[in-house]
């Protein structure tokens, strides 16, 4: 199983069907069924790169729709690859979704409690990290590009949901796309940076010209079970938002481009009237 590729109905997008039986929709959005055009064809969901903003909302509308949620239902925070991460609240609705102005300021990471409030963030190559507990019921969204997994924005996801009662032993994770290790060459002074914080890590290796070849979806993994999390309840994807241009936006294949989502929200609220995921329907691909 894992990430599986669903047609819903507007939009094409990505979801990890196992992971409604715990009672939690996620999803990684492509590019396919929205009403952006030119560099931004066509679902770009991120307010903050130069896209006609009315659009990226029809987008967004589009996007959210196939989970029965709308724009009023979720909270989108101003990402600045760092290690911030909030606890948010039904207050905080909305913030981020109509105006990337009243986002949650300088925060890479979101968690709630609350059933009815879904969380999104946006990438073009960074690791989307989702987290559940499902006996707090508690759900979380994080951004890890290269300075956040440095910086181990999982273990601050992790220490933020101990305090609210979880343990990283009982927590689920979904590792969403982002550029792989085949697309990903970093600097020496990048590769050093890592080098001095993980000593000689996995997933850094020596490519041409003195580079390196950064795998950070392995090394959020890599982290996450540093920090106690059971590698049975972690789900990595093994797309390439390089690679694979007919999905993904990607900031190193073009600098101007749209960003995908990613969202997450418990389920077992019937009343916003989503349909359950339909796994047959799904088109089988990992
Ligand atoms: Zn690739």
């Amino acid at each position: 199983m894992g990430w599986l590729l669903k047609q819903g109905k507007n939009t094409l997008y990505w979801t990890i069907p196992e992971w409604t039986s715990f009672g939690v929709r996620l999803a990684f959005s492509t590019i396919q069924g929205g009403q952006s055009t030119g560099s931004y064809s066509s679902l770009n969901l991120g307010l903050h790169v130069n896209d006609n903003p009315r659009n990226v909302l029809k987008n967004r509308k589009l996007f959210l729709a196939e989970f029965g949620c709308s724009l009023d239902d979720c909270i989108a925070a101003e990402q600045i690859h760092g290690t911030k991460v909030q606890i948010v609240t039904a207050e905080q609705k909305k913030s981020g979704m109509y105006d990337y102005a009243d986002s949650i300021p300088a925060c890479d990471g979101l968690l709630t409690t609350d059933p009815l409030l879904g969380l999104m963030a946006f990438f073009a190559d960074c690791v989307p990290l989702y987290f559940y507990c499902p006996r707090t019921k508690i759900i979380g969204l994080a951004h890890a590009g290269w300075r956040g997994t440095v910086n181990n924005i999982a273990k601050e996801m992790l220490d933020k949901l101990k305090l609210a009662g979880a343990s990283a032993a009982e927590c689920q994770v979904a590792i969403g796309p982002s550029i792989g290790a085949c697309c990903y060459q970093v600097s020496s002074d990048v590769a050093a940076i890592f080098r001095e914080k993980f000593g000689n890590p996995p997933f850094l290796t020596p490519a041409e010209q003195g580079k390196f070849h950064l795998d950070l979806k392995e090394a959020n993994r890599y982290l996450l079970i540093s920090e106690g999390v059971l590698p049975k309840n972690i789900i990595s994807s093994d797309l390439c938002t390089f690679c694979q241009a007919e999905y993904f936006y990607s900031f190193r294949r073009a600098q101007v481009t749209g960003r995908m989502a990613a969202f997450i929200i418990r389920q077992d609220c019937e009343q916003r009237g989503g349909s359950i995921i339909d796994v047959q329907n799904s088109q089988e691909k990992t």
